[in-house]
């Protein structure tokens, strides 16, 4: 396993996407994908230009069937022609002939080893023998390698695309909707292009849990190691959401993952318009990959993730808080109960008597620092709880937002720690509480509010994505402890909201399905009705509680 103590990225194999390489030496790839209809060709072709203008590497766009993937083929000759070299990436759920038609077409295809083969999820429990669940890997080894070959003949590469939430029944009837089940979904596709010596791969498992997306890709490491494979690693939450909370989210994510030498190439997927993703991609990859060549990390740890977590929170229960505490330098203003400061204030003086162990870092690679010590600390036997400190110059929501969640997420996501402490003496002290609440919450560490799980839009996208978002967030934002949904289309939306409480998912144009965690529960409700609906749903499930 990569180490979060020595950045270094992880050696992989170079996957040449067009003119574009992909792994090893080559630098962590920008990418992001249009929110167009693909068949408009001008219009995406525009948004094509804009991501590339703003610095994206790769463009992405939607390919729900052959006629997406034939107007990708004339968006791409309408960029070459104004001078755009954009490598395309088709995207494909469902669908093997749209992935055939791409293939001919563009530098890149992605397809979901969820949907590819196996048929659309039932969701109904089924069971698999031996034999059939070997005579279905003889299906998938037989429709990938016509797909492969094509691939060959005109050098393009492949995107394995692993979602949670969109696992094939056969999968979930094996390993369940886990990270488990996400890697054994792609080492099966993953053995058939090694077989077939292709090798232009790159990999993706995301989730909009955030736990569970960066387990995933750890076991998945693991998992290539062992059968020596070296793909290079896609990095992306989905459904981040927007603003603050989809800043925070990418950022735990995958910076936790980009500390330990982990990801090629990143998307930080938002609720917004798709421009606004590149300068959050870039300043998190530009933070993290400056670490390159720092000082060593000296001092005895144990190495390894989790091991030593109960006695932390054994000690943050001993002082009366299972929770993770949240510290403030300075007096936010605008608290609210959910969001109010364990300490700050004139209680900062007192930490010490209160019992907490403070830590700062002392070493350019500040989570690496701060877990080395935290670990040196469990390897000692240590049950005082401990808080990490850390100073940021930073005024700018955003840098500090992408620099404090990629630091400090990769340290709570340890387990080792009981606190964070952003020291940001030039930011607005009420930003800086939200946002230390928003990273124990990407860490599932502490729940402070409601939380919204909205996919990036794409072609697929059947209303107005960041204007209903921000209309069922303000018709809800006030219940603490929800997962709620809000998915542009069916195709994918409710199987990829994973562990939402509740879903807001587009059925047809104008019309609005809801669910019950998995369960869709009211069909096809007028749009301008939808929010009301819902929210007389939550009431109905006792969910409710008054603003
Ligand atoms: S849920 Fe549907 S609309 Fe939203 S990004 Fe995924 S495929 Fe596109």
């Amino acid at each position: 396993m990569a180490s979060v103590f020595d950045y270094r990225r992880r050696p992989t194999l170079t996957v040449h996407v067009g003119e574009l390489t992909i792994g090893s030496d080559s630098p962590v790839r920008i990418q992001s994908m249009t929110n167009t209809d693909t068949n408009d060709v001008e219009r995406s072709a525009e948004q094509c230009l804009q991501l590339a203008q703003a610095g994206a590497e790769l463009v992405r766009l939607t390919a729900q069937g052959v006629r997406e993937a034939e107007s990708m083929g004339m968006l791409r000759n309408s960029l070459r022609k104004q001078g755009c070299e954009v490598p395309l990436v088709a995207d494909i759920h469902f669908n093997p002939r749209a992935a055939f038609a791409a293939a001919a077409l563009v530098e890149k295809v992605r397809i979901n080893p969820g949907n590819f083969v196996d048929p659309a999820r039932t969701f109904r429990d089924l069971h698999y023998s031996d034999e059939e669940y070997r005579a279905e890997l003889g299906k998938i080894a037989a429709t990938l390698k016509p797909f492969i070959a094509l691939c060959r003949e005109h050098g393009t590469a492949v995107r394995l695309g692993v979602n949670h939430g969109s696992l094939s029944d056969r999968i979930m009837s094996r390993y369940g909707n886990t990270p488990q089940g996400m890697v054994e979904s792609v080492m099966e596709f993953l053995r058939v292009f090694v077989a077939e010596d292709f090798h232009d791969v790159v990999i993706s498992m995301k989730a909009s849990n955030v736990v569970v997306m960066v387990e995933a890709v750890r076991r998945l490491v693991v998992a290539m190691d062992a059968e020596q494979m070296h793909f290079p690693l896609h990095l992306g939450v989905t459904e981040a959401g927007f603003g603050e909370d989809g800043r925070v989210k990418s950022a735990v994510g995958i910076g936790t993952l980009m500390n330990e030498g982990l990801g090629d190439t990143i998307r930080v997927s938002l609720s917004e318009d798709p421009v606004a993703e590149i300068p959050v991609a870039r300043k998190l990859v530009d933070y993290i990959t400056s670490r390159e060549g720092h000082e060593p990390i000296v001092g005895d740890y144990c190495p390894g993730y989790n091991a030593v977590t109960p006695p932390r929170r054994a000690a943050r229960q001993l002082m009366g808080c299972r929770s993770p505490w949240v510290i403030s330098s300075a007096m936010p203003e605008e608290i609210t109960d959910a969001l109010k400061p364990d300490f700050y204030g004139e209680q900062l003086p007192d930490l010490a008597d209160a019992g907490l162990l403070i830590i700062t870092p002392d070493n350019d690679n500040i989570p690496g620092s701060l877990l080395q010590q935290l670990h040196e600390l469990a390897a000692n036997g240590s049950a005082q709880p401990v808080v990490a400190r850390v100073h940021y110059d930073d005024a700018d929501p955003e840098w500090l937002q992408v620099k404090a969640a990629s630091d400090l997420g990769t340290v709570m996501m340890s387990g080792l720690c009981d606190g964070i402490w952003i020291d940001a003496p030039f930011a607005d002290p009420n930003e800086v509480v939200r946002l230390s609440f928003g990273i124990l919450q990407a860490c599932r560490q502490r729940m402070s509010k409601t939380e919204f799980i909205s996919c990036p839009s794409c072609g697929r996208t059947m209303f107005d994505l960041q204007t209903t978002v921000r209309k069922v967030q303000q018709a809800t934002a006030h219940l603490t402890h929800l997962k709620i949904g809000v998915m542009g289309c069916v195709v994918n939306g409710h199987g990829e909201m994973a562990d939402a409480d509740y879903g807001y998912v587009g059925a047809a144009r104008g019309r609005i399905s809801l669910y019950k965690g998995k369960q869709c529960v009211e069909k096809n409700i007028p749009e301008d009705e939808a929010i009301s609906h819902l929210v007389a749903l939550i009431k109905s499930q006792g969910d409710w509680a008054d603003p």
